[in-house]
C-alpha cells in the first residue's frame, strides 16, 4: 500500500471506529447489536454458523464477491478480544462512502471475506483464555472435542479460503528482538511440522506478512516480532497451513501506555487492510519470502515491574536480587470491573530483562519472596499498583 494512503487511513481511523466498543472487552450482546446493525445494512450476508457449548451463537460475517478467499477468525481465547474490536472497525470502514472508495470497491470486488469475529463467546463471558468446559481451543484440532473447534474447521474445509487470519492478543511481557522495546504487535506463518519446512503456502503467508511489517513500520518501528514457530500438532494455524491455507497468525501485544489496547486495535485495522490490498495487487509476490526470518523474535524479556538491585538477607550474609513482578489482568464479572493480580514471577539476576516499569531500590531489602521491605522507595505508587496483592504494613510491603 502506498505511504500516503496508509498515512491517510492511520489518520482517519477515528472516523470508523466503533466507538461504544471496548478494545480490552466485548460483551456477547454487544457482538449481536452490531451484527443487527450491519443486517439493516444490506452489505454484509450475516449467517449464524453454529453454537458455543454454553448455546451463544456463532456467526460469520461476508462480503465481497471476488475471486480471492480469505477467512479472518477472531477471540478464539475468550480474554482476547483486541481484534474483535478491529474487526468490528473494518465493517464501519467498508460499509462507508468517502475518499477511500477506490480501496473499499477493490476489496469488495476483488477478494470474498468470511469474518468470524469472537469464536469462543463462552470463554469471552468468563474473561477467560479457554472455553466453557476449560480447554484452549487452539489445542483442539486433533481432538475437536469442542464444538467451536469443530466449526471452525468445517467451515474452513469448506469455504477453502486462500488465506487465513488467526488473530490473538499477547501479554506485555514480550519484546521485539533482545531489547526493552515490548512487541506491539506480533506475526506468525505457522509451519506445518517439526523441521518447519517451507512451501508455497508458507512462502505467501510470510510475503504477505512482510507486507504489513513493512506498513506497521510506518508507525511503531522496532516494535514488530516474529513469534515462536515452533510446530504444535493441535493448533489450528499449523494445521490448516498443511491444507494449503495460507495462515497469518497476529497478535496484539502491548504498546507502552497503552493499557486499554486501543492503540494496537488500530493497528490491528491498519495490518488488516494493508493485508487484503496486497493480496489484490499481488505486489508480496515480489518480496523475498525468508527476509521474514529478519523480523526481531518475539521474546520474553519484559516484566511488568522490576525492582533492580535489592539486598536479600539471608543466614547472616547478604545477597544482590532483582525482583520482577508482573501482574494479570483479571475480570471481576459480578462488579463488572477489571482489577490485576500481581505476583513475583522471578527474583534472582534479572540484569539481562527489562521492565515496563523500572525502579532502582539499592539500599533497600527484600526478607523473603513474600516480603518486600522497601521503607520509601522513589516511586512507592508505581509498587502500589503493580502488587495490589502485597499490602503496605508499617512501611512495608507485605503478601496479605
Ligand atoms: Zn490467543
Amino acid at each position: 500500500m502506498k505511504k500516503e494512503l496508509l498515512n491517510n487511513l492511520f489518520d482517519s481511523y477515528s472516523t470508523y471506529k466503533a466507538a461504544s466498543i471496548r478494545s480490552d472487552f466485548i460483551t456477547h450482546q454487544e457482538l449481536i447489536d452490531k451484527i443487527t446493525s450491519l443486517i439493516q445494512s444490506g452489505l454484509f450476508s450475516i449467517e449464524q454458523i453454529g453454537k458455543s457449548i454454553d448455546r451463544r451463537e456463532i456467526f460469520s460475517i461476508k462480503i465481497g464477491k471476488g475471486k480471492t478467499k480469505i477467512l479472518a477468525w477472531s477471540q478464539m481465547h475468550g480474554d482476547e478480544p483486541t481484534a474483535t474490536a478491529a474487526l468490528l472497525d473494518i465493517f464501519n470502514f467498508l460499509s462507508a462512502n468517502d475518499s477511500f472508495d477506490s480501496l473499499r470497491k477493490s476489496i469488495l470486488q476483488n477478494l470474498e471475506i468470511h469474518f468470524i469475529p469472537m469464536l469462543n463467546p463462552d470463554g469471552a463471558a468468563r474473561y477467560q483464555r479457554e472455553n466453557a468446559f476449560n480447554i484452549d481451543l487452539n489445542r483442539d484440532a486433533l481432538r475437536f472435542q469442542s464444538d467451536e473447534s469443530q466449526l471452525l474447521w468445517k467451515y474452513a474445509e469448506k469455504f477453502k479460503p486462500e488465506f487465513g487470519f488467526n488473530l490473538h492478543d499477547q501479554n506485555s511481557y514480550y519484546t521485539a528482538g533482545r531489547s526493552n522495546n515490548p512487541s506491539a504487535i506480533s506475526l506468525l506463518s505457522p509451519p506445518m511440522d517439526h523441521v518447519k519446512s517451507i512451501n508455497y503456502t508458507r512462502e505467501k503467508s510470510m510475503q504477505v506478512i512482510l507486507k504489513i511489517r513493512e506498513a506497521l513500520d510506518l508507525f511503531i518501528p522496532g516494535q514488530i516480532a516474529r513469534y515462536s514457530d515452533d510446530y504444535e500438532p493441535r493448533a489450528f494455524g499449523d494445521n490448516l497451513t498443511r491444507e494449503g491455507i495460507g495462515v497469518i497468525l497476529i497478535e496484539s501485544g502491548f504498546y507502552r501506555n497503552d493499557y486499554k489496547k486501543d492503540f494496537v486495535r488500530k493497528l490491528n485495522f491498519i495490518s488488516l487492510l494493508t493485508a487484503f490490498e496486497t493480496i489484490i495487487e499481488k505486489d508480496y509476490e515480489k518480496l523475498f519470502y525468508a527476509d521474514y526470518f529478519d523480523i526481531p523474535e518475539n521474546m520474553k524479556m519484559l516484566f511488568d515491574l522490576l525492582l533492580r538491585n535489592l539486598k536479600l538477607e539471608f543466614n547472616g550474609r547478604t545477597f544482590v536480587v532483582d525482583v520482577g513482578i508482573n501482574r494479570t489482568k483479571k475480570y471481576d464479572l459480578q462488579k463488572q470491573e477489571f482489577y490485576y493480580e500481581g505476583t513475583i514471577a522471578e527474583l534472582g539476576d534479572l540484569s539481562v530483562f527489562y521492565g515496563i516499569e523500572e525502579e532502582n531500590l539499592e539500599g533497600y531489602s527484600i526478607q523473603s519472596k513474600n516480603e518486600l521491605k522497601v521503607d520509601e522507595p522513589a516511586n512507592f505508587q508505581i509498587l502500589k499498583d503493580f502488587t495490589p496483592k502485597f499490602e503496605v504494613a508499617n512501611g512495608f510491603l507485605k503478601s496479605s
